[in-house]
């Protein structure tokens, strides 16, 4: 699926790395913070999403999709936790829209369990958050029904709101080196994400892969992850992804900010997906 009905006064197209900078106002990226990706964690839980932001970094916006993870994976994802005696600083309930989830008051419950472990094994603090667009009667009424022990992060205004670019590939600005990668601050603040795939190092990348890769480079349990398992799944990642701009700074824009590859992408799979519907 792909959202390429879009006006062209929607679209600038990105050529040239001055069109999309701006002064790094975000912090220098660290790359020896590059590990605590290891003990944050953001569930995306579900793609589907009632906003189509066009800079999404789930890329909800440009492809729409409703791909779920299923609860399976959620009790693997706490029993392995407790097995592995994992210490999480955060977790983050997140998507796309995570009211969206069809089970998503059971997944609060399963979270639950974790905290429960947490408290007792670690009496530490724990943050748990959930990102809501809170834009849906669907999205407030699961806010009502939000567990104490949640912290409600429900900002967005509407799509409108201007965003860092995702679709702009370092390879195609001149600004990637393989040998020498930095990711994003994503790692170290965010940290690893599990979507319905499993366990990528970060929520760009677990989208990214899902939608424009389609390698499926998802570590299918977190006992298998690794850090250098991770550091694999970047270098084929970050060099498409926006958001490795971010030590030189970049301008955050409501409209789609696209460069060449991922412009040619979204053209082809939406010239297919029109010859498909015979249009
Ligand atoms: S509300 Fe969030 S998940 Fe939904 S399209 Fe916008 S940025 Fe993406
Ligand atoms: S894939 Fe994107 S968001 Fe993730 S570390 Fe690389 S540049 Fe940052």
């Amino acid at each position: 699926m792909i959202n390429m009905d879009l006006k062209p006064a929607e679209i600038v197209e990105i050529n040239d790395l001055e069109q999309i900078h701006e002064a790094n106002k975000n912090g220098i990226v660290n790359p020896s913070r590059t590990i605590r990706m290891l003990n944050r964690i953001v569930l995306d839980i579900t793609y589907e999403c009632t906003l189509k932001c066009l800079n999404c970094n789930r890329l909800c916006g440009v492809f729409p999709r409703k791909n779920e993870i299923d609860m399976a994976s959620i009790i693997n994802f706490v029993d392995h936790s407790i097995e592995m005696e994992k210490k999480w600083f955060h977790i983050y309930i997140a998507g796309g829209e995570p009211s969206l989830h069809s089970r998503i008051l059971r997944i609060f419950k399963e979270v639950q369990r974790y905290i429960e472990y947490h408290k007792k094994r670690f009496k530490t603090n724990l943050i748990i958050k959930y990102f809501t667009n809170n834009h849906s009667p669907r999205s407030r009424q699961v806010l009502k029904e939000l567990p104490d022990f949640i912290i409600n992060n429900s900002n967005k205004k509407d799509a409108n709101t201007p965003f860092k670019p995702i679709c702009v590939a370092p390879l195609d600005l001149g600004y990637y080196d393989d040998e020498n990668l930095k990711p994003c601050q994503e790692l170290y603040q965010c940290g690893m994400t599990l979507n319905y795939k499993g366990y990528y190092p970060c929520a760009p990348a677990a989208a990214i892969d899902d939608v424009f890769i389609k390698k499926d480079m998802a570590i299918k349990t977190l006992k298998e992850v690794t850090f250098e398992r991770m550091a694999e799944i970047l270098h084929r990642t970050c060099r498409y992804c926006g958001h490795y701009f971010e030590p030189v700074g970049y301008k955050r824009n409501p409209k789609l900010m696209l460069s060449g590859t991922w412009k040619n992408y979204l053209e082809k799979t939406y010239r297919m997906k029109k010859t498909k519907r015979g249009s």
